[in-house]
């Protein structure tokens, strides 16, 4: 009966806290501030790029003006591809009768030519074609990867994951069989003439073996697709001339609250401070990086002193290489830093939903146990699952990782390409994000694995 009351209490006093976190979130929160200078001042913020410096700059600016315990940058090397002068692309269906058409190089891709490449283009519709295909249909040509997005799946995330191998691996297959180039329809589930970048890979490819590879908008896919039925001689003609640059340093941000009983505790909360160059990194991953500021400062704000170090890190080059996650792990790991629990915000600034566990049944069974305290807000799908590319390289026994489930309907309008903007993340939906961290992260801060 004791017992009972006892737990009674516990967690009214858990409601409010988690109610005050919530009201200071939406009224004096900070996150749509920072994300408007990040989007708007500095733009997107490729990692090697003077907008990825100026954005280490101004998040570490802010977190100092915290008054938080420590705030520190982690240097670490980083990939410098630049993607050179807008890329050009058409395809003629008969000598002289051309349709432009939007594109956009893939990150870390090789040029073409500086005259471009004009050749035959053949549609697959995934990279399992090829091999039906073989050398003699593919040599000489451009082959287009046309596979779209399934439409079915409602978590868009598995959609993306369905299809993204011709876009990270579709150069790399279709050089073996004598492609010239290839051409992927951008990862997006809506029409639109947007052409969405994202990372891809050459593997242990030799330079002079690199084919270059470019993502095209679906309203342009759809088009290509339906003229190559009529006339299957199309001509394809695309140039770019992006660049790759010998490594250069930068840094991951780093801000702590220290603990007041277990400092040796970390919990970890993150984003990635670099973005791609199209657009300006709003949602991807702007919103991550500022709501992780933001737990720290309504903590600062609720006047919640935390029991375990709270720690918020803006991962470097999460795009195109991850160098900042698995820096961060490494010197964790050298420190013998024992971490407990890692949450990263890497899925857009939409409404949350919910989150994903990695970890152990009996702490996602305890994670689940929280889940009431979430409801009141609409936050309710906790699942088992995938948390964050840039916390990945922390995993090992024992810990608990974490992502946070914004609604994801809308998330690969933006992805990736110059629609990735400012205007298109809701201030309030950006801080009810920002809480539902600053809430777990209590809970786990309170009560621990
Ligand atoms: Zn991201």
């Amino acid at each position: 009966m004791i017992a009972f009351a006892y737990l009674g209490v516990a967690q009214n006093t858990d409601q409010d806290q988690i109610k005050k976190l919530y009201n200071a979130a939406l009224t004096e929160g900070k996150g749509y501030d920072w994300l408007n200078y990040l989007s708007n001042q500095i733009g997107g913020r490729l990692s090697g790029s003077v907008q990825a410096q100026q954005a280490v700059n101004y998040t570490k600016s802010q977190l100092d003006s915290l008054g938080i315990d420590k705030v520190w940058l982690q240097p670490v090397m980083v990939p410098k591809w630049v993607r050179g002068t807008p890329e050009f692309a058409y395809f003629e269906t008969s000598p002289g009768v051309t349709t432009n058409v939007a594109i956009c190089a893939l990150g870390g891709s090789v040029a073409t030519p500086p005259k471009g490449i004009k050749a035959n283009i053949i549609e697959v519709a995934g990279i399992e074609q090829l091999a039906t295909l073989g050398k003699d249909m593919i040599e000489g040509k451009i082959v287009f990867f046309n596979k779209p997005m399934d439409p079915t799946q409602i978590n868009t995330f598995s959609a993306y994951s369905n299809c993204v191998d011709q876009r990270y691996a579709g150069a790399l297959e279709a050089s073996k069989f004598g492609a010239l180039g290839i051409i992927v329809r951008s990862m997006n589930l809506r029409l639109d003439d947007f052409p969405h970048t994202g990372s891809m890979s050459y593997g242990d490819q030799t330079e002079s073996n690199r084919i270059p590879a470019a993502a095209i908008s679906t309203n342009a896919a759809e088009l290509l697709s339906t003229s190559l039925k009529l006339n299957p001689d199309i001509k394809f003609y695309f140039k770019q001339n992006c660049k790759e640059f010998p490594d250069v340093e930068s840094y991951n941000v780093i801000g702590e609250i220290t603990g007041s009983a277990k400092p040796e505790e970390v919990i970890v909360v993150g984003g990635h401070l670099d973005s791609w160059d199209l657009g300006d990194g709003s949602h991807d991953d702007g919103a991550g990086c500022v709501q992780s500021m933001e737990v720290l400062n309504l903590f600062k704000t609720t006047g919640y002193r935390p029991k375990r170090t709270i720690r918020v890190v803006l991962f470097m080059n999460e795009e195109n290489g991850l160098r900042g996650g698995n820096k961060y792990a490494e010197v964790a790991e050298a420190k013998k830093e024992k971490h407990i629990f890692a949450l990263e915000s890497d899925s857009g600034g939409f409404t949350p939903r919910g989150f994903t566990i990695d970890g152990s049944d009996k702490n996602f069974e305890k994670v689940l146990g929280w889940k009431n305290l979430f409801e009141p807000y609409l936050v309710h799908y906790f699942e088992k699952g995938f948390s964050g590319a840039d916390i990945g390289p922390l995993k090992k026994e024992g810990l608990v990782l974490a992502g946070l489930r914004p609604d994801s309907q809308r998330y690969f309008d933006h992805h990736h390409s110059d629609n990735d903007r400012f205007e298109h993340v809701n201030r309030r939906e950006l801080e009810l994000g920002a809480a539902s961290m600053a809430s777990l992260i209590y809970l786990v801060d309170k009560y621990g694995f």
